[in-house]
């Protein structure tokens, strides 16, 4: 029995692109080694695409990035351009025909894609081409942007990446090889994060999150701006912007709990702003206790704030073990049940005969702080208030990202008292969508569909 933790919203995927003409950086290497910084985006598959202008090398398959290239000798290769990617998927389509990047060779060449995302139009462009006659290999998205952008090659390839820009609504962020040139696009509300930097003498990078620059050496930019193409070839750097009105919308969860803390997105650096959610969390929902502690990892950096402000000691209190990753395999029904244990563990010292205040960033399911707090108390706390460095997830995400059905949201169907009492905590209070914008920039906007329900794009809504 394969375990997926099904209790966090699931980021699924991060991207990477590289073209450097150095002779010192080999771009396949500086993408493997990107991959690693961006595994924490996407555990199922991974792959790697090399360009030199002609022809492109792909490799990818399923697992973490150490399981697809183990024993490979492909981050020697040579070529001048890569793309890299790692990928969750929603279950049912964890397959190698769907892991990324994906190529294909078309009339007047070659081109890899790899993509973050959702495409909210996906049915009707799918139909069309259908219409057309065109057959479909697999069931991600990406296959239909290498359609549209092959169909329109002809054109000139700038023009068909611009075309199919304009015919796809949703949220991506791309990266590609194509002819000469590697192309990094993000959607006009710019909901999925990408920036660019530099890297050695001329060299630029792409990535989902500045993170993998830091690991590369690689100096950052700035973000990819929402709907803009940039293109980069033998002649430099090119931008392209037809979305006059973009109106920047980020996803706020990426800052709760999909990316690193280390990295930085739109200029909010991840860490301080979980950190200041922790300060404000205090401020809207205060408790005595003798300690603070957080869910590892992503609940850490507010659990330090709450402690910062309250004056409560912050220390470990749940110890986590860093060889299971989000998923892993579980023989049996009892393994099952011990699968929270085997990831997190409290540590008697910190726990027995205190009160407790545990911070999370999120709550999905419900079914991991239960048996957390339940662990806790077994673990002699005297009291467990649970503080949450985020707002009800209500509200399913169309974006890109994994969320269950609304009939499955603790938030969509229980009062805060009412999970309060599910969880088995002493008391239960959530960070409010103010508190939330005010530890972000209360002066710009973000998505937070799955939170208030309004989403950037109209979407289709399930009851
Ligand atoms: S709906 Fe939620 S998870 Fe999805 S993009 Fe918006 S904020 Fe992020």
């Amino acid at each position: 029995m394969y375990y997926k933790n099904n209790d966090k919203l699931h980021e699924e995927c991060g991207v990477f692109g590289i073209f450097s003409r150095d002779a010192d950086i080999n771009v396949a290497a500086m993408s493997y080694l990107a991959l690693y910084a961006l595994q924490h985006r996407g555990q199922e598959s991974a792959g790697i695409a090399i360009g030199d202008g002609e022809h492109i090398q792909l490799k990818k398959g399923m697992g973490l990035v150490s399981d697809v290239f183990a024993d490979s000798d492909f981050p020697a290769a040579g070529g001048h351009m890569a793309i890299g990617h790692v990928r969750y998927s929603t279950s049912g389509q964890s397959c190698f025909e769907n892991a990324q990047p994906m190529s294909r060779k078309f009339k007047q060449g070659e081109i890899a894609v790899a993509h973050n995302g959702n495409l909210t139009n996906i049915a009707v462009l799918k139909e069309m081409f259908e219409e057309m006659g065109y057959t479909f290999e697999t069931s991600s998205d990406t296959e239909i942007i290498i359609k549209m952008i092959a169909r329109a090659a002809r054109k000139g390839i700038e023009r068909a990446i611009d075309d199919t820009v304009q015919a796809i609504k949703g949220s991506y962020a791309l990266v590609m090889i194509v002819e000469n040139k590697l192309v990094g696009v993000r959607d006009p509300n710019g909901i999925r994060p990408l920036c660019l930097g530099k890297i050695g003498e001329s060299g630029y990078v792409f990535s989902s999150e500045s993170c993998a620059f830091d690991s590369l050496g690689a100096k950052f930019v700035r973000d990819v701006q929402p709907g803009e193409i940039v293109i980069i070839d033998d002649d430099g750097i090119k931008s392209i912007n037809r979305n006059e009105k973009t109106f920047s919308q980020p996803c706020a969860f990426e800052y709760v709990y999909f990316a690193r803390p280390d990295s930085v997105i739109e200029g909010i650096s991840v860490h301080d702003s979980r950190r200041r959610a922790g300060k404000i969390l205090w401020k809207e929902h205060p408790a005595e206790a003798d300690v603070v502690i957080g869910v590892p990892d992503s609940g850490i950096d507010a659990a330090m704030g709450y402690a910062q402000v309250s004056g409560i000691i912050y220390d470990i209190g749940l110890v986590k073990n860093k060889y299971v990753g989000r998923s892993f395999i579980l023989p049996d029904q009892k393994a099952r049940e011990l699968a929270v244990r085997i990831k997190i563990n409290p540590l008697r010292s910190v726990i027995e005969n205190r009160s407790v205040v545990l911070i999370d960033d999120s709550v999905v399911r419900g079914t991991t702080s239960r048996k957390i707090i339940q662990m806790l108390r077994e673990m002699g706390a005297t009291k467990v208030h649970m503080r949450v460095s985020s707002p009800v997830v209500a509200f399913p995400c169309y974006f890109g990202i994994d969320t269950p059905y609304r009939d499955q949201l603790m938030g969509a169907q229980l009062t805060v008292e009412q999970m309060c009492a599910e969880m088995g905590a002493d008391s239960l209070g959530f960070l409010s969508i103010d508190g939330l914008l005010q530890s972000l920039d209360p002066n710009r906007s973000f998505c937070l569909g799955c939170l208030d329900g309004k989403y950037p794009i109209s979407v289709h809504m399930e009851g």
